[in-house]
């Protein structure tokens, strides 16, 4: 796992009571270097207490040399709950003060979401949006890469992992699988999560994986790291696939600044392709940084001197306005003309989720990245990523995919081998023509 420097460790009561959740503890102490008697154990009578001090503490006045800041967050041991359920702790987060929230608190007590739903299909028509309707999976919230246009890598405090793995693969991922039985591929994601930088001390995949295999299913990572040697000795590997976040070279240096580079990257894919896992990066999000067409086409390059993905993705980044990008990202990086075509187009675009990036501006990028993609491979599948109906209708010819049919990254279908596994429950995408009533589905 990653060499992290957490500035503090917090364990809830009872947490390590399993044999195998504490050794997953230990393996996790013992490679950040962090001495177990200095974990710090609460429970509800001091969790006003410890999340304040969390609140206070971040961010840290001093960040040692040869580390990143983000590698410092706190890591908060936990014991995911089986439950729905969740206490009422705004009073108890009133109390702790300016900082801390209810959701903060019942994060460290192990109230996270066993699963969640995303890209329902009404849903979808309705925001414009398409993709592949899916349940996620997730035992850990937070992330220590620090990606500026996340809201998570921008202003995490602490780092959440829940340590019952083998009573979450039993009682949650099993049921929902077997509930869910047309999905046939699972993401396992969490909370702004890199489930990757923590192994193979954490050891969720291996859980995880051996589950699905049970049932025949497929399980994804969806990553930003490098951190992938882990993958060779996994008892299922063959039912894992990868899927990867991955930039430019220069959208990385300005907006990912803890984490690995896109050389890394390309590199920790190219290992596992040798493993044959199927591998699926996807351009996501897209910032048009200066200098963005360079540096797409050294970073696509790079790739396939590497290895030939599945298919490769891109996807513009979205869901802002262009005042809410503004405030959260140094426009005077990305390229000029670019941010005046977008500026021009703020009013139009405001309230529209594949926003601040207008039609033209996005289409342009697309055409960029599957033009170069192109120079290197017929086969690999492109694809774009939760784009909209208009986005595909314009697109489908340059990607070569059927919107209502195409092979992408994480999606519930995508089998290994560019296969999809539709079934009468999951005929086909969220995409829909112009005139479809969701209601006649
Ligand atoms: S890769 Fe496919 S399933 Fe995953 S988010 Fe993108 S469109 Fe949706």
């Amino acid at each position: 796992m990653y060499a992290l420097k957490p500035i503090k460790v917090y364990m809830l009561e009872g947490a390590d009571k399993d044999p195998r959740a504490r050794a997953r503890m230990e393996r996790i102490l013992n490679a950040v270097n962090y001495p177990l008697a200095d974990v710090v154990t609460f429970n509800k009578d001091n969790l006003a207490e410890v999340t304040r001090e969390v609140a206070d503490q971040w961010p840290p006045d001093n960040v040692p040399e040869g580390t990143y800041m983000e590698w410092m967050r706190p890591l908060v041991f936990t014991t995911t709950q089986m439950t729905k359920f969740r206490p009422d702790l705004t009073a108890l987060a009133e109390e702790a003060g300016e900082g801390v929230h209810a959701g903060m608190m019942l994060e460290f007590l192990g109230y996270m979401d066993l699963w969640r739903p995303y890209h329902q299909r009404k849903d979808d028509w309705e925001k414009n949006y398409v993709c592949w309707p899916t349940w996620d999976f997730g035992t850990i919230s937070g992330c220590s890469h620090g990606c500026i246009y996340c809201g998570t890598g921008r202003g995490a405090k602490y780092i959440a992992l829940g340590l019952n793995l083998e009573q979450y693969v039993e009682e949650a991922v099993e049921p929902k699988i077997l509930k869910e039985s047309w999905q046939r591929c699972f993401r396992l994601i969490g909370t702004g999560a890199d489930h990757p930088t923590f192994e193979p001390e954490y050891g969720a995949f291996e859980v995880y994986l051996n589950k699905l295999a049970e049932h025949d299913r497929y399980g994804y990572f969806h990553s930003n790291s490098d951190n992938m040697d882990w993958v060779q000795g996994l008892t299922n590997r063959d039912r894992l696939i990868g899927i990867w976040s991955i930039s430019g070279a220069g959208q990385a240096r300005v907006f990912e600044p803890a984490a690995p580079t896109v050389e890394a990257r390309i590199k920790a894919m190219g290992k596992l392709a040798e493993w044959d896992v199927p591998v699926r990066p996807k351009f996501k999000p897209i910032l048009p940084v200066k200098g963005w067409r360079e540096d797409a086409a050294d970073a696509i390059k790079l790739m396939f001197e590497t290895l030939e993905p599945e298919s490769l993705g891109f996807c513009v980044y979205m869901w802002n306005s262009f005042a809410s990008m503004s405030a959260t990202l140094d426009i005077n990086e990305m390229d000029p003309e670019i941010i005046e075509r977008t500026r021009e187009a703020a009013d139009e675009m405001e309230g529209i989720i594949t926003g601040p990036f207008p039609h033209d501006v996005r289409k342009e990028i697309y055409t960029h990245y599957a033009t170069e993609a192109r120079k290197y491979s017929d086969d690999t599948l492109l694809f774009i990523s939760t784009e909209s109906r208009d986005m595909w209708d314009d697109m489908a010819e340059t990607l070569g995919q059927d919107p209502k049919y195409f092979f992408c990254g994480c999606s519930s279908t995508a089998l290994p081998g560019r296969k999809l596994g539709l079934s009468k429950d999951c005929p086909h995408s969220t995409y829909a023509p112009h005139g479809f009533d969701p209601n006649e589905e």
